[in-house]
């Protein structure tokens, strides 16, 4: 959930001076890998359409929204290293994410984090061969940062910079669990701005079968969670507190559970709690205090309902046996436990990315530009610089369809 901005944004200009700093700082590129003599086009224009690297070392940037997340990803050792700060605390006192407050934050964290990286994987900037920075979408100060530093990073160490659909990210994310399934599959994106089910044939290569129509399964849970006077981000709290509660005790509507589309639509859903927890507060306090859990029990086992149901219809259409599961919403365990065995029981099989990964990370960002550079996918140019960021990106844009 993102609150509406005050103002419009500064175009982040703390983001331009760190840019200039890091220049500074870092330009000295390493003789080893001299302009002329880099492997790829360094002035972050168009990459040949087949462009392939059998290897590569990738430093990832993920800064979209309210997560600074930096990480370095091997293709040959498959070794990861990755930092995460999230700024979850400092939003929670406005009830979601202040996007001025979320671009100043990322600024702070964005170094300190590549520096723990760098220690962590006992590397160091010049063993970098790529970067892979997250361009879009998301907020349009926060995402300035992240490109700010990669462009930086890639002008002074001569390497090339590729921007990544954050969605993207989210989609191959899974590939990064033991065991990962083999393509094609089934993605569910279920984050707190996207509820999406996409047919994924190959890398670069995604089908949108269905979406929201409103709310998001994320925003439904924290929206939810708030009406139910749990803190921000409410996902993790309600799924707590259900844990405690009867689904069965209040039936609430599983909305277009038969609309024969694979389309979603939740803010009915949200609407009907509303509803209910109105009903309960008149009833008195200690009523509306004693049904808290089994609300948040019964939502659960409404939104879970209707996303399981669409999974199967999706594999079914596609003729696929293999779902992934993406986003943050995926570590739930409710939807975890139900998909997984109505999956089983159609003799399909359910991926989800590892639990530290289900929301956003930069982990995610370097595994799918490793994996575009590695599969010989055409990356997008980063043609514009620190300052072609695309706060609205729709994923068909990077997809071969
Ligand atoms: P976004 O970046 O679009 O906000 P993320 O992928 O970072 O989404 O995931 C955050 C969302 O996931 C939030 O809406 C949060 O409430 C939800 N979430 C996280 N953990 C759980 C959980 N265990 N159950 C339900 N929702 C969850
Ligand atoms: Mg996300």
């Amino acid at each position: 959930m993102v609150m509406p901005a005050r103002e419009k944004f500064s175009r982040g200009s703390e983001a331009y001076c760190c840019c200039l700093l890091l220049l500074f700082a870092y330009d000295s590129p390493p003789s080893r890998r001299s302009r002329e003599e880099a492997q790829y086009n360094s002035e972050f224009t168009q990459f040949p359409q087949h462009f392939q690297v059998p290897t590569v070392r990738i430093l990832g940037i993920e800064s979209s929204c309210d997560e600074t997340g930096v990480a370095l990803f091997d293709t040959e050792s498959r070794q990861l290293s990755h930092r995460l700060f999230s700024q979850v605390e400092m939003h929670a006192a406005y009830g979601g994410v202040v996007p001025e407050l979320a671009s100043r934050d990322h600024i702070k964290r964005i170094l300190p984090l590549l520096d723990e990286v760098f220690a962590e994987s006992n590397c160091s900037l010049k063993n970098v061969e790529a970067i892979a920075v997250t361009q879009g979408p998301g907020l349009g100060g926060a995402l300035l940062v992240g490109t700010s530093v990669a462009a930086a990073l890639g002008a002074a160490l001569a390497i090339p910079v590729i921007g990544i659909h954050h969605l993207e990210g989210h989609l191959l994310s899974p590939l990064l669990a033991d065991p990962a399934p083999a393509f094609p599959f089934i993605a569910l994106l279920v984050s707190g701005g996207h509820t999406q089910l996409m047919a994924v044939e190959r890398v670069g290569d995604y089908r949108l079968l269905g979406e929201t129509l409103d709310d998001a399964a994320g925003e439904a849970f924290d929206k939810t969670a708030a009406l139910l006077g749990l803190g921000y981000p409410g996902g993790p709290a309600l799924a707590t507190l259900a844990a405690t509660g009867k689904p069965d005790a209040y039936r609430l509507p599983r909305p277009m559970l038969h609309s024969g589309d694979l389309d979603f639509s939740f803010s009915g859903l949200k609407t009907a709690v509303l509803t209910l927890t109105n009903k309960l507060r008149l009833a008195g306090d200690s009523s509306f205090e004693s049904a808290r859990a089994d609300v948040a029990a019964a939502f659960e086992a409404a939104i879970v309902d209707v996303l399981t149901a669409k999974c199967l219809a999706a594999l079914a259409q596609a003729g696929m046996e293999r779902l992934v599961v993406a986003g943050g919403v995926g570590a739930n365990k409710r939807l975890r436990e139900q998909l997984t065995a109505a999956a089983q029981n159609r003799g399909c099989k359910v991926f989800y990315p590892p639990i530290n990964l289900c929301t956003d990370n930069g982990a995610m960002i370097a595994f799918a530009g490793a994996m575009r550079l590695t599969n010989g996918v055409a990356v997008s140019a980063f043609s514009g610089g620190a300052f072609s960021v695309k706060p609205r990106w729709p994923l068909a844009e990077i997809s071969f369809r």
